[in-house]
């Protein structure tokens, strides 16, 4: 396939996206080329936008790792994806497959891994390659616009939710229920865990405790981790913090139990700072957590497949990026919106 596609393209950091036109690029050996139905938008594109950490995406390039469509070309050698059959196109974009890492089914920290939308072009797009050993399979019955944010929020909120080591019954206080947030929540009822849920917005803390939140803290107000440990009853088993705020990393750490877990996802540029005594006298562990494995993606994927889990989404073209960046950065979206290709501009 030759000709131009429609791309959001990021060629200054800090600036607007420009949308524009782009080839669409031909599958080489070992790729595929899928067409996009629908592609969700993570803070973390913003953060690759503004170019907020200390590796950075190479100019110009195309965000967006939350990308699914339809294999409608492959190249050399491809036996393990099907034409026509829907994958997704995650963060997690390839990895060597031989280091220590991948052998032992770490590939999410392999040195050699390469990132979708950021180190490789992603899917603010019509088309995007891709590499078939490391898309997610989208099982049939899920619509693509809601399996969208599944490939990243939900892999990521669902892997660090295990890595929070927590029994069903017991805690987890999750700090920041946007678009991560908002899935942690489900995935967390669904595995039989009390969920404490933390935000700086109340509307957000309603649609929580909607989603089946049993307590909701609103960290503007007070002292949310002494709130957090009265609704825990001594502190939060587990707690993931997804925000992408400094402040609620040092909280989260305070709202963590004796001997509990706290699991970073957020990833706001900086350093917070940790209460040394207080992490080693109460045997707490801190724990970072980067988006999911190729069977977390499968375990997350089949729970939204279920009806277990379902993401909230507002459908947008793709002409809107710039407003829903500004919308995003501002704690102005409710869940997660959603490119829908199939809308025209407007
Ligand atoms: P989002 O903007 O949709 O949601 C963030 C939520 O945090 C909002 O509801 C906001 O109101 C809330 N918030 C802001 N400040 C807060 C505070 N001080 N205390 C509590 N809540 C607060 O963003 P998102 O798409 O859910 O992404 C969240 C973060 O997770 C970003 O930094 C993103 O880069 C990161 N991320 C990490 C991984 C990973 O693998 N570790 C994967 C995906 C995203
Ligand atoms: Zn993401
Ligand atoms: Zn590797």
């Amino acid at each position: 396939m030759t000709g131009k596609m429609q791309a959001a393209v990021v060629e200054e950091f800090g600036k607007p996206l420009v949308i524009r036109e782009w080839d669409i690029p031909t599958p080489g050996p070992g790729q595929i080329l899928i067409k996009i139905e629908a592609c969700g938008v993570c803070h973390t594109d913003l953060h690759a936008a503004h170019g907020d950490w200390p590796l950075k995406p190479t100019l110009p390039f195309i965000p967006g790792h939350e990308g699914i469509g339809i294999v409608v070309a492959l190249g050399e050698g491809v036996t393990s994806v099907k034409d026509g059959e829907r994958v997704g196109v995650p963060w997690l974009y390839s990895a060597c497959g031989h280091c220590e890492y991948c052998l032992s089914a770490w590939e999410t920290v392999c040195a050699s891994a390469q990132f979708g939308g950021y180190t490789q072009n992603g899917g603010f797009a019509e088309y995007i390659i891709a590499d078939p050993n490391y898309v997610a399979h989208i099982p049939a019955g899920l619509d693509p616009r809601e399996a969208a944010p599944i490939i990243c929020a939900g892999v990521t909120t669902y892997k660090g939710i295990k890595e929070a080591s927590v029994r069903p019954g017991q805690w987890i206080a999750i700090s920041g229920v946007g678009g991560l947030g908002h899935l942690a929540v489900q995935y967390a009822k669904a595995m039989g865990l009390r969920v404490c849920a933390v935000d700086i917005n109340d509307d957000k803390l309603a649609h929580a405790t909607k989603l089946g939140a049993d307590a909701v803290v609103n960290a503007r107000e007070g002292d949310p981790v002494a709130a957090v440990k009265e609704a825990t009853d001594g502190g939060a088993h587990g707690v993931l913090i997804t925000a992408p705020s400094l402040a609620a990393f040092k909280q989260g750490v305070g709202m963590t139990r004796k001997h509990g877990t706290c699991v970073l996802v957020g990833l706001p540029p900086g350093e917070f700072p940790l209460d040394l005594f207080g992490v080693v006298a109460n045997c707490i562990t801190v724990r970072g957590s980067f988006v999911g494995t190729r069977q977390d993606m499968a375990e997350a994927l089949a729970f939204a497949a279920e009806g277990k889990v379902k993401a909230d989404i507002e459908l947008q073209p793709l002409s809107a990026i710039n407003d829903i960046f500004k919308r995003l950065e501002h704690g102005d979206v409710p869940s997660r919106v959603v490119i829908d290709f199939s809308k025209r501009e407007g």
